[in-house]
């Protein structure tokens, strides 16, 4: 991914390490990174858990405290928070100022285009000025379910985000955004990902922006990602683990 290095290496992004929360599997850690509650905790356990959240999440608490939020997202991300199960043509368009995702774009194919996705993260970000918005593409996983982890097919995929991320963060940087890059989980050899291979459990996490300290080393967890989030937005996190040093002044 040569755009976001080349930010790191000109001091514009801080990469660290992450080890993801058990299982590594889609719908528990998204979960796990927007309410900070591990899977074995939440009870989101699978992929088939259908339910909505039993934790406050970032969106329900910035919207409790009167910010907007929203997400163009994986259907799963509605059904957690908004309503579930998901029912196509009411929730694939969202505008609903008493849903803790007052604005969203949920898509439910896996090979939904990620360029597609974030042109719909755009029009959410300049027609609703979300205080937080969440962008979530898919063809990265979706190309490691069909080619394996040790594929040019997954590692294509990824080089493609790159570019269609050089598309967008010079513009969020201009105006001001902090910005996060990670992921859920990887990708395993036999197309699959859920267990503590290296390859499934290791995943980036990007910082981009004036409110974080760009301190390395800093031992951020996946269940800190939340917390984390909602001091940015100002938001008591209550009772979420927050990574202070991943902030500027450990605020
Ligand atoms: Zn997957």
């Amino acid at each position: 991914m040569g755009y976001l290095n080349g930010l790191i290496r000109a001091d514009k992004a801080t990469l660290y390490k992450i080890e993801c929360e058990l299982p590594s599997m889609s719908r528990p850690l998204y979960e796990c990174i927007l309410t900070g509650v591990s899977p074995v905790n939440s009870g989101i356990v699978n992929n088939e858990v259908v339910r909505l959240s039993h934790f406050e999440s970032v969106f329900s608490l910035a919207h409790q405290a009167g910010k907007t939020t929203a997400a163009a997202a994986y259907y799963w991300v509605s059904e957690l928070y908004n309503r579930a199960p998901f029912i196509a043509t009411r929730d694939r368009f969202t505008h609903d100022e008493q849903l803790p995702i007052q604005h969203g774009c949920f898509y439910q194919a896996d090979s939904y285009p990620d360029d597609h996705l974030f042109i719909d993260a755009e029009y959410l970000r300049t027609q609703f000025s979300p205080d937080f918005l969440l962008i979530h593409p898919m063809n990265i996983d979706d190309t490691g379910h069909k080619f394996g982890f040790d594929s040019s097919q997954y590692r294509n995929a990824a080089r493609k985000a790159d570019i269609i991320l050089s598309n967008y963060i010079p513009i969020w940087m201009e105006q001001g955004y902090q910005i996060i890059v990670t992921s859920d989980h990887g990708m395993n050899n036999d197309h699959s990902h859920g267990g503590i291979l290296p390859e499934e459990c290791t995943v980036p996490l990007l910082t981009i922006g004036s409110q974080f300290s760009h301190y390395s080393p800093c031992n951020i967890k996946q269940t800190d990602i939340c917390g984390t989030v909602c001091t940015l937005l100002g938001v008591n996190p209550i009772d979420k683990p927050v990574c202070h040093p991943l902030l500027v002044g450990g605020r």
